[in-house]
């Protein structure tokens, strides 16, 4: 790990966010414009240790040996094409036979930061591969508390989003190990809806319809939500998260007496610390005044997601995934999450004396957070070179 380090920092750092870190997170050009930091964003520990040990799988097993990943290392396509250029080939996060056909036994196999499903790694393990195991503790812990609440035979709800690897990781953990069940539930429309059937029963198919691809095989809503558990995936929103417990909270002291409460319901904080922390940082650098956010980050990452719906609630926010997104002054490309497509803004820069936050999930590295922060000086006719000279 220690021999690749130099070679990832050399990939991935900036000095120039470094700079703008130990000057109070700011950087300005007095009179056009002036950019602000939050005082955590990019990297986590998860991520920086996944990016390490895929750099020092590789270092280990040279070519030709084969290395394969299963899946994205993280979700940022510039450190996804980093990897590849090493000659890291991908295969699907869960493989079918057919992918796991162009195995041997010899190769070598990377498990992604949000880890694998139960079954995906047997299956490696039965063909004999090696594991270059990058799963973040955070996500172990999820894990772990999700086996406890399927030994207990209390249903997991988890809430988070089905089709994300975490997740399916997770909800995978809690059926590997005797008889349990699980639930996911995305939004807090999603909790309102299950804990009136808690209360009131319903329609089980319309249940099963709308939950479709996010319950266990088995799971019946008249018999697997009598003892629930509530977890999460590591990288949701904290107060939505709160809000879940609360509810299913309710829900179960209404229908089962305070009193037998704790036969009936479980809960455990499994938001990281990490997205905890980037979350705190925006929240706080949203109270400053700022005329807009630029949130710098994969589409298909979770936390940054999140920090993006944090900046929309308070100031135009846009979220790209790199500086080239940033087309002109009078054009911007960014993500738009509810719609899960790329839209175009026009002249989204205003004119004159402008603050900028700037902010970044935990899979995207500094050196696409400085050429952000370049382009959005370039776009206002300042040279960064000249103005850290002065
Ligand atoms: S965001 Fe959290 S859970 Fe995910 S890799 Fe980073 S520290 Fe681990």
């Amino acid at each position: 790990m220690e021999a690749v380090q130099a070679q990832v920092i050399s990939h991935y750092r900036s000095e120039l966010v470094d700079r703008i870190r130990a000057n109070g997170r700011v950087l300005s050009a007095d009179g056009l414009l002036t950019v602000k930091l939050a005082k955590e964003f990019g990297f986590c520990y998860g991520v920086e240790r996944a990016i390490d040990l895929a750099y020092a799988a590789r270092k280990v097993f040279p070519p030709p040996k084969e290395i394969y990943l299963l899946g994205e290392i993280i979700h940022n396509p510039e450190v996804n094409d980093q990897i590849r250029n090493m000659g890291i080939q991908t295969i699907p996060p869960k493989p079918t036979d057919a992918d796991l056909g162009r195995l041997s036994s010899n190769d070598v196999v990377i498990i992604p930061a949000f880890g694998t499903e139960v079954g995906t790694r047997k299956k490696l393990e039965e063909k004999g591969c090696i594991m270059v195991d990058t799963t973040c503790g955070d996500v172990m812990s999820v894990w772990k508390r999700v086996r406890q609440y399927s030994k207990e035979s209390v249903t997991s709800i988890i809430h988070g989003k089905a089709k994300h690897e975490e997740t399916k990781a997770t909800t995978s953990q809690a059926t590997a190990y005797g008889s349990g069940h699980y639930l996911v539930v995305f939004n807090l429309a999603e909790t309102d809806y299950v804990c009136n059937y808690i209360l009131n029963g319903g329609d089980k198919q319309e249940f099963l319809d709308k939950f479709k691809g996010a319950f266990s095989p088995g799971f019946d809503p008249a018999v697997h939500l009598q003892a629930v558990g509530v977890a999460n995936q590591t990288t949701m929103l904290r107060g939505e998260t709160e809000e879940v417990q609360r509810r299913f909270k309710a829900a179960m002291e209404k229908k089962h007496g305070a009193e037998r409460l704790s036969h009936h319901f479980r809960f455990f904080d499994t938001i990281c610390g990490a997205t905890q922390d980037r979350q705190d940082a925006l929240e706080k650098m949203l109270k400053e005044p700022m005329d807009l956010l630029v949130v710098v980050g994969g589409y298909n990452s979770s936390n940054t997601s999140h920090l993006a719906e944090m900046g929309e609630a308070k100031l135009p926010t846009f979220f790209i995934k790199n500086a080239a997104k940033m087309v002109s002054d009078r054009l911007i490309v960014h993500y738009n999450q509810h719609i899960g497509k790329e839209v175009e803004t026009r002249d989204w820069l205003p004119s004159g004396k402008i603050t900028v936050g700037i902010t970044a999930g935990a899979s995207c590295p500094n050196n696409l957070i400085e050429d952000a922060i370049r382009r959005m000086f370039e776009l206002k006719g300042v040279s960064v070179q000249e103005l850290l000279a002065d």
